[in-house]
């Protein structure tokens, strides 16, 4: 298997080398040249598997130049009970007959982008070794709360890398700084930059292309590298718990063997519902991909009239990691959607960047009918669908998966659709206290975010995962606070630790 670029169909590198790049040297994204098969006889004997081998047996089809040995090294030390508090890894719960909320949320961070960031840096430092590439592998993250902590537990202690993570001081909750500034490990780094998210992203792609920088990292025998959802090791793990939540529903006799079903995703950059997309080509019997957006309902317009416009007011929500105008993984999609005509691509993309606005053409308006089905809500209807669930379920779930479930109930009473139905659940509500307690109270509560956390686990009868829980009693670590000009002085002194 070869990757192709979606803005150079000549490019074509492997997967290792796709894995390194992070993204292609024209500015496309990598995508893998044929989406593999799943039979359905693999299907039902992926059921019988543990969940670290159903990813093994998914990935061997995509990263066909590494060894069996080189993908359980990577998903046995990844997908294994010392980083999840669940033994499936990937959990389904019965919400109500026919409808099952997939839980993604179990890892260190309590979001679901632990099911790719804890593999990660295992993808990342086999392939650079493949390769031949005999250097420390350094990650720079700007991060606006989820993904920083997500990667600096994926990457603490593997030996190989380090990790610097740049946040906005005032720009991440409480909770969400706790968690970076007590981060253990000796190859991690975090700092605080007094400015917004922008600055931290701005410095960071800055910091990427100095020559000051990268002549010290040579210096020290070192290269940059990226965790953010456009490298393709970064979604090729999310493929893997559709696959198997089909195969557990099939196991479990909630579904037959082929029967279809829908999938509701919250949607912020693409990548989680574009995961979804691959599995069903794959072969999971998928009826519709339903996208949920928030009130930056820019996809939602997308899916329903083949115009994307970000030209648009920017929302500050209760479901913050989908508060996203540009959803960098729709690219990939469309690459799909075109037949591979890197030609559109990069005329629709390069319209995006200079007028913020493109039409696809029929053809792909088309394709998006009928695969997909989209929707959005607002913060009221969110919060209102977390009190729904939990006067109705005794279920308590997070803002973000609650705006999939409002979708979800809209869809159904619009079309009627009865097909059986998986909801990703996509964070842990003790991640979002203070908005989930005040949905599920139905009022706004003045207790601190520790006590708002007991207050929850009283009502909601759900433990409180450790990794939240040893945080009140965890030391500081990093303090460090800097102006933004000061952020590539800072990075190079950190380099030279
Ligand atoms: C990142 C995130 C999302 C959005 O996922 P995309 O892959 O960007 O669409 C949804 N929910 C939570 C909790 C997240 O952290």
């Amino acid at each position: 298997m070869f990757y192709k670029s979606t803005r150079n169909s000549g490019v074509k590198v492997t997967s290792a080398e796709a894995i390194t790049q992070g993204i292609s040297s024209e500015g496309g994204l990598f995508v893998p040249e044929s989406i593999p098969e799943l039979s359905l006889e693999d299907i039902k004997a992926l059921g019988g598997m543990s969940y670290a081998d159903r990813a093994a047996f998914v990935f061997a089809k995509y990263l066909t130049d590494f060894t069996d040995a080189e993908i359980h090294y990577c998903t046995d030390n990844a997908y294994s009970t010392k980083n999840f508090e669940t033994e499936s890894i990937a959990e389904i719960a019965h919400l109500f007959s026919g409808t099952y909320m997939l839980e993604l949320w179990h890892g260190p961070t309590c979001a679901f982008k632990d099911m790719a960031l804890q593999i990660l840096p295992y993808f990342l430092t086999t392939s650079a070794k493949k390769i031949n590439l005999d250097k420390k592998i350094v990650i720079l993250v700007a991060t606006s709360g989820d993904t920083g902590k997500a990667a600096l537990e994926g990457f603490k202690d593997v030996e190989g890398t380090s990790i610097l993570v740049f946040y906005p001081e005032d720009g991440v909750s409480p909770m969400q700084k706790r968690q970076m500034k007590t981060q253990e490990g000796s190859n991690v780094g975090v700092c605080a930059i007094k400015g917004n998210f922008d600055d931290c992203q701005n410095g960071v792609k800055a910091i990427f292309t100095n020559e000051d920088v990268k002549a010290k990292l040579a210096e020290n025998g070192k290269m940059f590298s990226s965790a953010n959802s456009i490298n393709w090791g970064r979604l090729v793990p999310q493929i893997v718990y559709y696959v198997s939540a089909y195969a557990d529903l099939v196991k479990d006799g909630e579904i037959e063997l082929g029967e279809k079903i829908n999938i509701v995703v919250p949607t912020g950059n693409f990548g989680n519902i574009l995961a979804a997309y691959y599995a069903k080509h794959m072969g999971i019997p998928v009826n519709k991909l339903i996208c949920a957006s928030n009130i930056n309902n820019v996809l939602t317009d997308f899916i329903n009239t083949g115009v994307y416009d970000r030209n648009r007011k920017f929302y500050a929500t209760v479901s913050p990691s989908m508060d996203i105008l540009i959803s960098s993984n729709l690219e990939r999609l469309l690459y799909l959607m075109t037949g591979c005509n890197d030609a559109l691509i990069r005329s629709w993309f390069g319209q995006l960047a200079s007028e913020g606005c493109y039409e696809v053409n029929d053809d792909v308006k088309a394709k998006l009918k009928e695969e997909f089905a989209a929707g959005f809500c607002d913060d009221n209807e969110t919060k209102a669908a977390i009190r729904g669930v939990y006067n109705k379920y005794s279920y308590t779930c997070d803002t973000h998966t609650a705006v999939a479930v409002k979708v979800y109930n809209d869809y159904k009473e619009t079309t009627g659709d009865t097909t059986k139905t998986v909801i990703a659940s996509t964070a842990s509500p003790y991640k979002f206290s203070a908005a989930v307690l005040e949905a599920v109270q139905n009022g706004k509560s003045d207790l601190d975010e520790y006590a708002m956390i007991d207050k929850l686990a009283e009502l909601s009868k759900l433990p409180v995962p450790n990794a939240l829980a040893e945080l009140k009693n965890k030391p500081e670590r990093f303090n460090d606070t800097i102006e933004k000009a000061q952020q590539k002085d800072y990075v190079l002194k950190k380099l030279g630790e």
